[in-house]
């Protein structure tokens, strides 16, 4: 999965950034600025190749963060289990089922409701 370098939730843009010493001077995979809007990620951990499927996981994490604070759900913002949870989901989702093209797809139906085909 790529991971974008930005992404939109309602009208906030949140920024995804890269810094390997940072996180493993932190001791972590990754962290969420909520002020800042802000996701930092690392691709490698103590000199060490993260692999990417722990980078996905690590990256709908700190989304979920992200999720509950946009939805104002204070408690939840930092349920660590909650949104680790939440995040696995999406992730999964993300991973097993084919989002590509979405887009093509939706003209291809709104030109054919034009005209008249179904
Ligand atoms: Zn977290």
């Amino acid at each position: 999965m790529r991971i974008p370098d930005r992404i939109k939730i309602l009208d906030q843009i949140i920024k995804i950034t890269w810094n390997d010493r940072y996180c493993t001077k932190e001791g972590v995979l990754g962290q969420s600025n909520l002020s800042f809007n802000e996701i930092m990620l690392c691709h490698k951990y103590d000199g060490r190749e993260i692999p990417q499927e722990k980078i996905n996981q690590t990256f709908f994490h700190e989304l979920s963060h992200f999720i509950m604070y946009i939805m104002r759900r204070e408690k939840l913002v930092h349920d660590e289990t909650f949104v680790d949870n939440l995040g696995t989901v999406l992730c999964n989702i993300m991973l097993n089922n084919d989002f590509k093209g979405e887009k093509e797809n939706e003209g291809k139906i709104k030109a054919k409701r034009k005209t008249g085909t179904r």
